[in-house]
């Protein structure tokens, strides 16, 4: 058991207040700080922290003994190397406009880009590593973000009501099927869309949504704003056409919204904590200057609407521990509020699970003590590494209010075998 500083992202839509405030360091910060990786990914490993103040990187504690941090079961399903990312991510302006491969398309992508012989590292390559990347996020502050294809009926009263003729021919063709073929049919044409026109169509579009929201009362006010915003940041990207197909999700604090394979979405603002199989396969269809590559993105995208009720995970309240229970067999998230002074909630809590464990601490400070070993203290913005053949824990408020985040693998924990129902058929 160690504790691990993360690795600060700082990527241009960064926040530069959330990361620095939450780990005491002066506002604001000299550079965004998009994302705090938690986790042992090659390209941002954190870095264990010893009392001497000696560092040595995650990735590295890990593979000079794979079986003793993971233990049989983790390495057994996924090999050498800690199956789950555990980030903070604050975003002041949107992020691209993406998907993830499932498992199959994952490995077969892969094994293409292989053997056509495109570099690992090179700009283009879409799959650089074979496996799959479903993602959970929890908002920590209001979070907005784009989700899954919004019933149709719902978005052909939305083109209407933004009174643009020259979005007629495209209207008529999710009018004349309103089902997931017109919605491909649509999205595929908008992201094909001829640089002359889009620059007829986009401009447009946001013209009607100005006029729209100037208008007055529409059940639509926040799809309106995120095409203005969209439309301001990523002038004729057809990234804010698409917008319009998309579900407009709001999240307040506690709230978890869980992507699947072939789930397109964009995460607009917010900070939360997210986690991920450990994986850097992205299909970008947009809002970025990263590559996009439309033909694969179009060939793993899931045109089925979904509601957005149906991308929230289940939460199920254990104790003093909120878990978030979704089908990736690669993570389980959970988060625990403890009350250092004991009169409204449990000050304390009992980890005894197998298999490596992440617990990031989000604000005040928790003391971490093992079976018959001296405790640790870890605060806000660090967390505590927990490998397989340590003893059980003991986790203590250190200050008046303490909230951590814990990540562990399902399997090796023989936690949560259970596939909610609501994503049963999400499963692969
Ligand atoms: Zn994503």
């Amino acid at each position: 058991m160690r504790i691990i500083e993360g690795v600060v992202r700082p990527y241009a839509w960064g926040s530069r207040t959330a990361i620095a405030s939450m780990q005491g360091r002066p506002v604001p910060s000299a550079h965004p700080e998009a994302e705090l990786w938690f986790g042992s990914h090659p390209a941002g490993s954190a870095r264990c922290v010893d009392v001497a103040g000696v560092g040595q990187d995650l990735v590295d504690v890990i593979d000079s003994d794979p079986i003793g941090c993971l233990g049989p079961s983790c390495t057994a399903a996924f090999g050498d190397r800690l199956p789950f990312l555990l980030k903070v991510l604050a975003a002041d302006e949107p992020l691209s406009l993406q998907a993830h491969p499932s498992s199959e398309q994952a490995r077969a992508g892969f094994e293409r880009e292989n053997a056509r012989g495109v570099a690992l590292d090179a700009r283009d390559r879409n799959y650089r590593d074979p496996w799959h990347k479903p993602e959970l996020i929890v908002a920590t502050t209001p979070f907005d973000a784009l989700a899954g294809f919004r019933a149709p009926e719902q978005t052909i009263r939305l083109l209407r009501e933004l009174q643009v003729s020259a979005l007629d021919p495209y209207l008529g063709m999710l009018a004349g099927q309103p089902d997931s073929e017109g919605l491909r049919a649509l999205f595929t044409t908008w992201l094909t869309l001829p640089e002359s026109l889009l620059r007829q169509l986009v401009p447009a579009v946001l013209g009607g949504a100005v006029d729209a929201l100037s208008a007055g009362e529409s059940e639509f006010t926040s799809e309106l704003r995120t095409v203005c915003e969209l439309g301001e940041a990523y002038p004729n990207d057809p990234g804010v056409l698409a917008s319009l197909l998309l579900n407009n999700i709001h999240l307040e604090p506690g709230q978890g919204l869980y992507l699947a394979a072939g789930n397109l979405h964009a995460y607009l603002r917010g900070t939360g904590v997210e986690i991920m199989a450990n994986s850097d396969n992205v299909l970008r269809g947009g809002l970025t200057p990263k590559h996009i590559d439309v033909p694969e993105l179009l060939r793993v995208l899931d045109f089925t609407p979904v509601d957005v009720a149906a991308l929230s995970p289940e939460v199920r309240t254990i104790g003093a521990e909120r878990v978030y229970l979704t089908p990736a067999p690669e993570f389980r998230l959970s988060r625990v509020e403890l009350d250092g002074t004991g009169l409204r909630h449990a000050s304390s809590i009992c980890f005894d699970m197998p298999g490596p464990q992440i617990l990031a601490v989000l604000s005040g400070a928790i003391e971490v003590r093992p079976a018959g070993g001296a405790p640790l203290t870890v605060s806000a913005g660090r967390a505590m590494w927990i490998t397989d053949d340590d003893p059980d824990v003991i986790v203590r408020a250190a200050s008046a209010r303490a909230v951590f985040y814990r990540a562990l693998v399902p399997v090796a924990a023989d936690a949560n075998p259970e596939v909610p129902s609501s994503f049963a058929s999400a499963a692969e």
